[in-house]
C-alpha cells in the first residue's frame, strides 16, 4: 500500500470499509448499495439503471485540456454521445471545453467543485459547492445540468438533500473499468466493464487524470472503441443518461444538449428515498 498516490489510499481505505462492512448498522443499506448487484436491484434508479435496450456512457472528473478532447474526437468518429460530470474546479480552468462538450451534443452533469468526500463537510459547506458546480455549469454551456454524481460515489443526507434542493437527480453508475489506477490497460478496463455491462446499465470511466495516476486516461480511452463495438454487437444503443432515465414522477427530465443549448430540468424531490451509499470509484 505504500508508495501508492494519496488519492488511490482514499480510494482503497473506502472501498475496504464497505466490502468489511465496517458501515455502522445504521447504514446498512448504503452499504448494501455498495454492492453494485444489490445497488441495481435494491435502488436501481440511483444505480443508473434506465432504458434496457440503452447503455448510458459517463464520465467523470473533466473537462481536462490534455485528455477529454481526444474523448471527444473517439466519440464524434463513433457518432456517440454521452454524458459529463464537470467538477467546477476543471471547468473554471478550460471554460471552452464545456461549451465543446454541448456543442458536439453531449450532456454535462455535476460532480462538485471540488473531489472530495461530501460526507466529511458540513450541509452548508456542501450545499455551497454543489451549488456553485451547478451554476458554473449552466453558466459556462448554457445547459442546465439535470444530474449529479458525487465524488467517490459516496452519497450523505447532506448531499442528497443539497441535491434535491438544486433540482439535481444522483445517479452512480452499474459498471465501471477501473480506469484510475496506474496498473490499468486498455484490455482491463474492457475487461472490467464488459464483467457488469448489460442492457440498461451505466457505465462509469474517466475522461480526467486530475484523481487518478498520471495518464491513466488512456486506459479508457484505448478501451472506448471496443466497447462501444461490443455494445453495437448485442444490439445496445450507447447514449447519454437524459436518454437513458425516464422522468421522474411529479417533474420532468427533458432532452438536454441540444445544439441550441436548451436544458432540461431535474424533477423536484428526485433523491427523496434515496438511500446514502458508501462506495469508491
Ligand atoms: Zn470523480
Amino acid at each position: 500500500m505504500s508508495g501508492l498516490p494519496r488519492h488511490l489510499l482514499r480510494r482503497t481505505a473506502a472501498a475496504g470499509a464497505a466490502a468489511t462492512g465496517t458501515v455502522a448498522a445504521v447504514h446498512a443499506l448504503p452499504a448494501l448499495t455498495s454492492v453494485p448487484g444489490l445497488r441495481r436491484r435494491l435502488v436501481p434508479g440511483l444505480a443508473g439503471v434506465g432504458d434496457p435496450g440503452h447503455v448510458a456512457l459517463t464520465f467523470d472528473d473533466g473537462p481536462d485540456p490534455t485528455s477529454t478532447p481526444r474523448f471527444l474526437e473517439a466519440l464524434a468518429a463513433h457518432e456517440v454521445r454521452a454524458t459529463f460530470f464537470l467538477l467546477g474546479s476543471m471547468l473554471v480552468r478550460a471554460p471552452e471545453l464545456g461549451r465543446d462538450l454541448v456543442q458536439a451534443g453531449h450532456e454535462v452533469a455535476v460532480h462538485g467543485w471540488e473531489h472530495r468526500y461530501f460526507v466529511l463537510r458540513g450541509p452548508t459547506a456542501t450545499y455551497d459547492d454543489l451549488a456553485r458546480a451547478r451554476d458554473l455549469v449552466g453558466d459556462v454551456t448554457g445547459q442546465t445540468p439535470a444530474f449529479f454524481r458525487p465524488p467517490y460515489g459516496v452519497l450523505s443526507t447532506a448531499v442528497l438533500r443539497a441535491a434535491r434542493r438544486l433540482r439535481l437527480r444522483p445517479v452512480l453508475w452499474t459498471a465501471w473499468g477501473k480506469d484510475w489506477s496506474s496498473r490499468a490497460t486498455p484490455r482491463s478496463v474492457l475487461d472490467t466493464v464488459r464483467r457488469d455491462l448489460v442492457g440498461g446499465g451505466t457505465v462509469l470511466l474517466h475522461d480526467s487524470d486530475c484523481t487518478s495516476a498520471p495518464g491513466a486516461w488512456r486506459s479508457a480511452l484505448g478501451a472506448l472503441p471496443a466497447l462501444l463495438d461490443e455494445c453495437a454487437g448485442r444490439g445496445l444503443r450507447v447514449g447519454p443518461l437524459r436518454e437513458h432515465l425516464a422522468p421522474r414522477a411529479g417533474g420532468e427530465v427533458r432532452p438536454t444538449g441540444r445544439l441550441d443549448g436548451s436544458a432540461g430540468r431535474a424533477a423536484p424531490g428526485a433523491a427523496e428515498g434515496a438511500p446514502r451509499t458508501a462506495t469508491a470509484p
